[in-house]
């Protein structure tokens, strides 16, 4: 690291190195297995994320004239890091997330699809061409970068969701200034340092370290031109309503309430299997986790009874041991309103068919421990099911009928993600129709599409228009220009006579 070797301090990247900034101000870190902290962020004062956003305007001019070519091999060449860092990124991640190790190997995996698909931006700005639009006229499109773009992201995947937009945001030739979630921000400091080494320009990456205040400082600052956003819904809309009012260009991923609708034809085992995989992977603490089981007929009883008996075999215990399937949560706070939703939840008259709120985790009595939970019987008037728990709680909505099914998840705030299991294609192609969410899996519950398709949710799980990754992240940070010529033979170059009728084709 560039940073004093003995210092815990994580401080922000700006101009290629790192930066302490001028605030002097600092937030704790914590490792969520223990309690502990384990070191301090710098918290970006206005006049810090101005510094960062001028050093990125600077050098952002020179990247965007860096041929095709020349940016691509950068690309390629940071992509060869990460893949080759993946275990040093992911044990970052684990001391601050908490998540289990071979979880954090596989969020770096899912961002480096996207560095690969970035890979590619010399064939994903190829413009068109249309030749003699009008007699002697030529058309031609092209796509430019923006200039200075910012992504800001949340405390649950602190690379692959910064990656769903940085190595997108530099192929197009922009400038991307990088605000991390202030709860696990270290690793981007790693991620800045791989970007170094690949041979990005300084000032082409940067990373402000910080919280409300540097968003804010990002949204007002007139040099940023686009903002990338992912967070909860709340502060997704606040940030959505400011770009406008800055009149920035933006997108706003937001929470999500995953339904999976498991229809009575469907396999048990391999229903069961999924729904605790996607319950409790990462303690649930996943955009696209399912938190609602969504049981048609005579599915609830078998399919809640192999939910539990796979819960018994969960390990929770702390991300860097091995045996561990499950870590602790977030923080201290995260885990007491998970455990008073759950208690909300069971006030109600939710069933707790596994309750993990005494959870004990050997050796680590202070961690922010939640073990899984199961609530059957939960119905959409309870607090548990209107809330985002984002923790690991599963909870099962009995219904008789696939139209009750399809009208629970439509009637939802949130669109982020759905699924449905069974073996009736054409209940499944009905619901692929129907249901008014963004990403959709038939018998595949995390249905996170590949860096070459693009995500994003629907309704309060997205403000804007464009998802990100894909070619809509493409088409997110560049803008279009189209160009109509005329090279006249020298014969015809004297004029043909002043004409002030609107110009037609001919
Ligand atoms: P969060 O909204 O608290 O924070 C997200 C970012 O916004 C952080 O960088 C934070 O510093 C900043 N922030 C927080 N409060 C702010 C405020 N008042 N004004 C300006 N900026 C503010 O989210 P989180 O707790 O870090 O992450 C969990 C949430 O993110 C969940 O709701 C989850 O569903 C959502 N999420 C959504 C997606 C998606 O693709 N839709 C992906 C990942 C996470």
């Amino acid at each position: 690291m560039n940073q004093d070797q003995n210092s815990t301090d994580t401080l922000h990247w700006v101009g290629g190195k790192s930066w302490e900034g001028t605030s002097g101000e600092f937030a704790d870190l914590r490792d969520p297995a223990t309690g502990a902290v384990s070191g301090r962020v710098a918290l970006a004062s206005a006049a810090d994320v101005d510094q960062a956003v001028q050093t990125a305007a600077l050098a952002g001019r020179e990247w965007a004239a860096t041929s095709l070519a020349k940016r691509s091999a950068v690309l390629f060449a940071f992509r060869e890091l990460v893949s080759r860092h993946t275990d040093e990124l992911a044990r970052v991640i684990t001391a601050q997330h908490g998540k289990v190790l071979s979880d954090a190997a596989g969020e770096v995996a899912r961002g480096l699809e996207v560095a690969d698909f970035a890979c590619g931006i010399p064939h994903l700005l190829k413009g068109g061409y249309s030749s003699n639009v009008s007699t002697g006229v030529d058309s031609h499109s092209i796509r430019q970068p923006l200039g200075v773009v910012a992504g800001i992201s949340p405390f649950n995947f602190p690379v692959m969701v910064p990656m769903w937009m940085h190595p997108v945001a530099i192929a197009c030739g922009n400038a991307f200034v990088l605000k991390p979630s202030e709860r696990d921000p270290s690793v981007s400091t790693l991620v800045a340092e791989l970007w170094a080494q690949a041979g990005l320009p300084d000032g082409v990456f940067s990373v402000v370290n910080g919280d409300r205040r540097a968003v804010e400082a990002l949204l007002a600052h007139p040099d940023v031109a686009a903002v990338s956003f992912v967070g909860s819904t709340p502060v997704a809309r606040t940030v959505a309503q400011e770009a406008v009012g800055h009149g920035k260009r933006f997108q706003a991923l937001g929470g999500a309430k995953n339904h999976m609708v498991v229809l009575p034809d469907a396999d048990v085992d391999a229903a069961a299997d999924a729904a605790v995989s996607a319950g409790f992977g990462s303690a649930g603490e996943r955009c696209m986790a399912v938190s609602v089981v969504v049981a048609v007929g005579a599915a609830a009883d078998p399919f809640v009874a192999a939910v539990q008996d796979r819960i018994g075999r969960l390990q929770v215990g702390p991300g860097t041991e091995p045996g561990s399937d499950m870590g602790p949560l977030i923080t201290a706070a995260h885990r007491d309103r998970v455990a008073r939703l759950v208690g909300s939840g069971i006030a109600e008259g939710a069933t707790p068919v596994v309750d993990g709120r005494d959870v004990q985790v050997a050796g680590h009595p202070d961690g922010f421990w939640l073990g899984p939970t199961l609530l059957d019987h939960v119905t959409p008037a309870m607090e548990v099911y209107r809330e985002e728990v984002f923790g690991p709680v599963l909870q099962v909505v009995r219904v008789e009928t696939y139209d009750e099914a399809l009208a629970l998840v439509n009637a939802n705030p949130y669109g982020n993600g759905t699924a449905i299991f069974t073996n009736d294609g054409w209940a499944a192609r009905r619901f692929q129709e129907e249901v008014e969410v963004g990403m959709v899996g038939i018998n595949v519950s995390v249905p996170v599409p590949m860096a070459y398709y693009s995500f994003g949710g629907w309704k309060q799980s997205l403000f804007g228009d464009l998802h990100v990754h894909g070619q809509e992240g493409v088409q997110f940070y560049t803008r279009g220009k189209a160009v109509t010529s005329r090279w006249l033979a020298p014969s015809a170059r004297r004029g043909s006579g002043v004409d002030l009728g609107f110009p037609t084709n001919a």
